[in-house]
């Protein structure tokens, strides 16, 4: 399994994910142009993706992924929600997906949970290997941690969590109170402090990366939301590594394997 954060934030959101010469997307937020750069950074041509699965209908999640479909002949995946939120999935032939209800695509397993943010039906995503049975979790775009976020994330070989905003930042930051409210709220976004919990609490003898993602451009920065969930982690037994997700650059591959996962190469491509 290889893992790439096409790019992660508010200006828009895409993992690719292949296993055994399958690819698959976790959400796209960017237009065609744009990913079609991203890839092509990657070697990576857009119509060897078979399918991508939207979390929620937010835009920076969903912009891009009807029309890639379209393009590049993509199968969408989605929740009944999101799909009754974004009508172009549907005219994109988009398959409802059973929240919490595990399917088969041609080389991986994909498991998925409900989780709180305020959109239609937004979901959290675990990706398994058929052959290795390696998996990766993605989970971004929360208001805060359930139990069902920690059954999808436990005994993952790579985690890729949200950790949006530091709490500090947040409060003295210049977004109005309602932005400020909305973020802060249950239904809205992961601090780092909640992140770092979340992180802790999952470590677990095979778990070897967690990458943290959709961090804010205003009330984080990646110095802080790095040294959060590193401190938190270098009180347990975990030894592997922490990487920051970028807005504008892929980073990656990310190769989980069951068991333990490499980081072969932690680079960054400048576009
Ligand atoms: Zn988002
Ligand atoms: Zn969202």
């Amino acid at each position: 399994m290889k893992v790439w954060v096409l790019g992660s934030g508010s200006a828009g959101n895409a993992v690719l994910i292949e296993c055994g010469g399958s690819r698959i997307l976790v959400d796209c937020g960017f237009g065609t142009r744009t990913l079609a750069g991203r890839l092509k950074a990657i070697d990576v041509a857009p119509a060897s993706i078979e399918a991508c699965i939207v979390t929620h209908e937010h835009a920076d999640h969903i912009g891009g992924a009807a029309a890639g479909a379209r393009k590049w002949g993509w199968q969408l995946y989605a929740s009944r929600g999101t799909m009754n939120a974004w009508p172009a999935l549907v005219e994109a032939s988009c398959i409802q997906l059973g929240v919490g209800t595990a399917f088969a695509l041609e080389r991986m397993q994909i498991d998925t949970c409900a989780i709180p943010h305020d959109a239609a039906m937004p979901i959290g995503v675990r990706v398994t290997s058929s052959s290795t049975g390696a998996s990766a979790v993605v989970c971004t775009d929360l208001g805060h941690v359930n139990d069902g976020i920690r059954t999808l994330c436990a005994d993952a070989d790579l985690l890729i969590l949200e950790s949006n905003h530091d709490e500090g930042m947040l409060r003295t930051g210049s977004y109005p109170p309602s932005v400020r409210a909305r973020i802060g709220s249950r239904v809205g976004h992961l601090s780092n402090r909640a992140c770092a919990q979340l992180a802790r609490d999952m470590v677990h003898k095979n778990l070897s990366h967690v990458v943290l993602a959709h961090l804010s451009e205003n009330c984080n920065d990646h110095g802080t939301a790095h040294r959060a969930t590193a401190n938190a982690l270098s009180l347990t037994r975990y030894r592997g590594a922490v990487s920051v997700a970028m807005q504008h650059t892929v980073v990656g591959p990310f190769t989980p394997k069951a068991g333990r996962t490499q980081h072969e190469t932690q680079y960054a491509f400048a576009l």
